[in-house]
């Protein structure tokens, strides 16, 4: 019970929402099977298509283009062409992942963005608060 209310304390603070995180988690799973099966099935494929598969430098640097085009691929169809369902309840678009380190989706309707990571806390305190009754001095009134 107790444990309960402390983890919900926690949600809170930073929630990622659930479209997002699914589009996340699938874009991460098949950079994964991307990642390991373009070598392993190039490796396989050398190893049926040869009897005597020695790997040399020339076979590590195919290896090694194959495991990033595995990750990369995935990568750009989930960023470009796949999309997150936009969060937002009131929006039926689709929110594409944008920049790195956080990637914020940024939806194509509505073009809300919507981060994946808690915004930085710099210098000890976090955003600055959007309270509009402190009115600048320059806001003129005739
Ligand atoms: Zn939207």
């Amino acid at each position: 019970m107790n444990l309960e209310s402390m983890n919900r304390q926690a949600e809170t603070e930073f929630t990622l929402a659930p479209s997002i995180r699914r589009h996340l988690k699938l874009a991460g799973a098949f950079e994964l099977v991307g990642g390991v099966g373009a070598p392993v099935g190039f490796v396989c494929y050398h190893r049926f298509a040869t009897a005597d598969f020695r790997p040399g430098p020339l076979e590590a640097i195919e290896f090694l283009a194959l495991f990033l085009l595995g990750v990369m691929v995935p990568r750009m169809i989930f960023r470009f062409l796949v999309g997150a369902k936009c969060p937002a309840p009131d929006c039926r678009g689709r929110a594409f992942p944008k920049g790195a380190n956080p990637v914020i989706y940024v939806c194509k309707s509505c073009k809300r963005s919507f981060p994946t990571e808690p915004p930085e806390q710099e210098d000890g305190c976090l955003t600055r608060p959007p309270d509009s009754t402190r009115s600048g001095p320059h806001k003129s009134t005739h």
